[in-house]
């Protein structure tokens, strides 16, 4: 399927003659466009797979390019250059070099899930951009997002103790992402709610803030979600072409941080 929208090409690509007369007809300017073909060498026969592998772009293979997910996008409204359908495209053609060029955009869905709602085929437009943007960061192309900071944050949390402790979960988040942990936005809202929290609710907050309840007789379901976890981070490494995670990973310090 052809690019079939001038928006889409590189203005690298586009030629126009300031001055052409064709047959007594004045055709300069945009009247006398052409687009220098290329050649695409460099396809990833496995990117549609790779992007189905992960949570959210398993049903990418179902769009048939009628562009309603662009059309509503509420980035698109204020950012042509979000294209949802072009992106499926590149995807399902495995140009990868060609995605590559607008990796620093992707991230930007909103998850209004617009699209998600207006796809007639149920490809879940919203999922395969989220689907992306995390290929994006296995692959190295972008860094490890704030969005996916906190959601590690937050699951370690969930699956270490089946409970989750808010404070806990900003701090980590904070020192996860490099910010302080005195921020003026925060120490107003903790203000706000200081005034206005029930004595006893403060306290249960508090002792939770030190202790770190546990949810009793968690451990067998821990090790069950811990298991299913490993096994589906191989799967998707695996389909993804990289190494185990185990291998991969750094030496952690998670366990200090989140202790
Ligand atoms: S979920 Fe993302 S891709 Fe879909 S309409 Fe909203 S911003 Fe656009
Ligand atoms: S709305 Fe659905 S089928 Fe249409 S282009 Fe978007 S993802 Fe593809």
């Amino acid at each position: 399927m052809p690019i079939h929208e001038k928006a889409l090409i590189r203005p690298e690509n586009l030629l126009t003659h300031d001055k052409l007369v064709v047959d007594g007809v004045d055709v300069s300017g945009h009247w006398s466009t052409f687009i220098a073909p290329r050649v695409v060498t460099d396809y990833n026969e496995r990117l549609q797979d790779e992007i189905a592998a992960l949570p959210g772009g398993e049903f990418v293979h179902r769009c048939w390019q009628c562009g309603s997910c662009t059309n509503v996008c509420t980035v698109n409204a204020v950012n042509p250059d979000f294209n949802p359908r072009f992106w499926i495209y590149l995807i399902r053609m495995g140009m990868e070099s060609e995605l590559l060029r607008d990796k620093d955009i992707i991230w930007q869905c909103v998850s209004c899930n617009k699209c998600t709602d207006a796809c007639p085929r149920q490809v879940v437009p919203e999922g395969v951009m989220k689907a992306t943007a995390r290929w994006l960061e296995l692959k190295g192309h972008t860094p490890k997002s704030s969005s996916t900071h906190f959601d590690e944050e937050f699951s370690e949390q969930v699956i270490a103790t089946g409970k989750i402790e808010e404070g806990r979960i900003i701090r980590n988040f904070f020192a996860r992402t490099g910010q302080p942990l005195r921020q003026e936005w925060l120490v107003e809202m903790a203000k706000r709610i200081a005034r206005r929290l029930p004595v006893k609710l403060g306290m249960v907050m508090g002792f939770a803030a030190l202790v770190r309840p546990r949810t009793r007789g968690w451990a067998k379901a821990r090790r069950a979600i811990e298991g299913h976890v490993a096994r589906e981070e191989t799967r998707r490494r695996a389909a993804l072409g990289l190494a185990s995670a185990a291998a991969a990973a750094p030496p952690s310090n998670d366990s200090a941080r989140t202790g």
